[in-house]
């Protein structure tokens, strides 16, 4: 049956249906009330809320107010005269006419000797009980109830394909009845049980397919890789500094994963500067040693160069062959490059999105290790692993994600994190200041130059455009150049080319730039330990993971850095202090995500993951620990696994 065809749909109310994505039935009857009112007819009431039957005795007027219409008339309640006052409830002019029954929501206000309406209903369309409320635009609460209970005649819901017993061990009722107690309920009680129902069958139903996933991945077969265990372990020595106990263990657990017969599939999450990089040089290296080819995906050009740089330097004594291919790499460097990943002459590559393209084809590409790995899209990461046979994947990440959230988004990754820095890393200071306090915050800077060290600005936008107050990239460096005389300052953002950026990089790790007045393009990963210093131009525009990310550029040497966070309003320094107080990723990324919420933290792609339909990850935890307990079992129910094998990504309320 089509909704069309439902009594109480017309045509007008069908395009007001369409625009909430409400197209058949089943979309219909799961467009769940976003609150409960609970109704019963009292006696007038000059002092509490009242549901009051009335009898109209004058014809609405309208007052156009400043902010509001005002709707008023009068009625007789059981032979008094009130005035009623209602705001914006302009269709009531031409609802009510002289003699028409109807009752009132509201209570008396005696200052103006009104009573103050909250819902006018005529008598017969009044309903004593708890009616939801489902705010869809252009159809009245009752009206839609009616469609939904209509539309509900004429339809079966599906039997569930999960035993009713999982529901009944929490009270919870299913199929018909859950649905008429969501549009129906007797009371406000028996709706929220019927809600919680919804939650935990979508949250079950999810948690199974995560289940079933990972089951799947631990069922796909590879080659073991047979890594030189003494290659392995004469390159670790020949590294200049001791391996944290974390990095040991991420080797030896990446060792131990490259010797199983089930690909890797791992998500190494560590803060900024923990070392996660000589942990994929590394395992590249153990992965060369077995014969195989590694790819190295990064999300900026700048990244993948300084990546570059920092296997090469590592490798190439080892006999390793090691190569950068992005965009702006030349067309004749490219053939030469593509030749040989086929002819295994090349053992690892290194790349931006240009390594995504159908030219690039391996001889034997073993290892995957995906940089920051947030900025990549999920068919991104397809396309790389298809490009070996049941490659090992090692995602990196710096933006450490709470628990909850790398459960549901992750929930098919091994997690492993590395909590402890390098011992040598020193500490950073961060201070917030107002401008007022900028000429303070320059002489500091010069006085760390004159030292030797080396500092980042960072703004948020490149030009001004007018529509907005905040500081550009390019303002930044005209007024560090006045104030700054003699100093030798550069200019990064992201519309230089690749050519130009790779340029300043260059010349601000080689010391021949003193200041880097640059936008975020710095933020991923860029590493140069001479760097003292990181001021941050409105720093109430950025996130508080990336305030975090970025001042992880400065104390990577042997020196305190400095983080100075310029702020162009007060109120902007309860929501930074945090990051004054800790330098634990972990808490400012839990704090992040309380501010943001989950869309903005963690951007649409993965976000739109924990878009759940009914069930809040964070809200209905509860729910959630019962929804993967009951799917661990259900896991050994044939046809419940058999079920949802078939429909791993369709809707999770399906
Ligand atoms: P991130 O985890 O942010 O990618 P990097 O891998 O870039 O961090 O490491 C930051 C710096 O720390 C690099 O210069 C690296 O050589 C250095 N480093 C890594 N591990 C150690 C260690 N165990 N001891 C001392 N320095 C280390
Ligand atoms: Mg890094």
């Amino acid at each position: 049956m089509e909704l069309k065809n439902i009594r109480g749909i017309g045509d007008k109310t069908l395009i007001l249906l369409k625009e909430k994505g409400i197209t058949d039935i089943p979309s219909l009857i799961y467009t769940i009330p976003h609150s409960y009112v609970s109704y019963k007819l009292t006696d007038f009431d000059y002092y509490g809320e009242m549901n009051v039957p009335a009898v109209v005795i004058e014809e609405v007027r309208l007052q156009k107010l400043k902010t509001a219409t005002k709707v008023s008339f009068r009625v007789s309640i059981e032979g008094v005269v009130f005035n009623v006052t209602a705001f914006n409830m302009v269709y009531l002019k031409n609802v009510l006419k002289i003699g028409s029954e109807i009752v009132i929501v509201g209570t008396y206000d005696n200052d103006f000797k009104t009573i103050i309406a909250t819902k006018v209903f005529l008598k017969r369309e009044y309903k004593e009980g708890v009616i939801p409320e489902y705010n869809i635009e252009g159809i009245t609460n009752p009206h839609f109830q009616k469609i939904v209970l209509e539309a509900l005649n004429s339809y079966t819901p599906r039997d569930n394909i999960i035993p009713t017993e999982y529901f009944n061990k929490y009270g919870y009722k299913s199929g018909r009845e859950l649905i008429l107690n969501i549009h129906n309920p007797k009371t406000i009680e028996e709706a929220s049980e019927a809600i919680k129902t919804l939650k935990y069958y979508e949250l079950l139903v999810f948690s199974l397919k995560i289940s079933i996933i990972r089951k799947n991945i631990e069922e796909e077969k590879k080659e073991p890789k047979n890594p030189d265990l003494d290659m392995v372990k004469t390159f670790i020595s020949s590294i200049p500094f001791e391996l944290t106990d974390d990095q040991k263990s991420c080797v030896n657990d990446i060792y131990k994963e490259f010797k199983s017969t089930h690909p890797m599939n791992m998500l190494l999450e560590g803060d900024v500067g923990s070392g996660k990089t000589i942990v994929s040089v590394i395992s590249s290296y153990a992965a060369y040693t077995a014969g195989y080819q590694t790819l190295i995906m990064a999300p900026t050009e700048a990244l993948a160069y300084q990546h570059y740089e920092t296997f090469n330097k590592y490798l190439s004594s080892f006999g390793v062959r090691v190569e950068l291919l992005t965009s702006s790499t030349k067309d004749k460097d490219r053939k030469v490059i593509l030749s040989y990943l086929k002819t295994n002459d090349i053992n690892v590559i290194i790349g931006t999105h240009s390594l995504l393209n159908d030219e690039v084809i391996f001889n034997n590409l073993g290892f995957i290790v995906c940089d920051e790995q947030h900025k990549f899209g999920v068919e991104q990461r397809k396309i790389v692993r298809e490009k070996g046979n049941k490659p090992d994947v090692l995602y990196m990440s710096a933006t450490p994600i709470p628990r909850t959230l790398s459960l549901t988004i992750y929930g098919d990754m091994t997690l492993k994190t590395i909590h402890t820095m390098p011992s040598n890393r020193k500490r950073i200071i961060t201070k917030i200041h107002t401008y007022k306090d900028y000429t303070d915050v320059l002489n500091f800077v010069k006085s760390e130059i004159d030292e030797g060290r080396q500092a980042y600005f960072v703004s948020p936008i490149i030009d001004e455009n007018g529509s907005t107050d905040m500081t550009s990239v390019i303002r930044v460096k005209n007024d560090l150049e006045t104030y700054f005389k003699g100093y030798r300052i550069g200019l990064l953002h992201g519309k230089l080319t690749s050519d130009e950026k790779e340029d300043i990089l260059n010349k601000f790790k080689n010391g021949e730039i003193d200041i880097l007045s640059s936008t975020t393009v710095i933020e991923v990963g860029i590493n140069n330990p001479n760097a003292s210093v990181m001021v941050i131009i409105d720093a109430n525009n950025f996130g508080l993971s990336t305030l975090h990310q970025l001042r992880g550029r400065v104390g990577r040497g042997s020196d305190t850095g400095y983080c100075f966070l310029m702020i162009n309003k007060i109120e902007a320094y309860d929501k930074l202090k945090i990051l004054e107080e800790t330098q634990d990723g972990f808490l400012i990324s839990e704090e992040d995500l309380r501010l943001r919420g989950p869309g903005d933290f963690l951007g649409t792609e993965q976000s739109g993951k924990l878009k759940f339909r009914f069930a809040d990850i964070f809200e209905d935890k509860y729910i959630l620990n019962n929804a993967l307990k009951d799917a661990k079992e259900l896991m050994n129910n044939e046809t419940v696994v058999s079920y949802y094998s078939k429909h791993l990504y369709s809707d999770n309320f399906d």
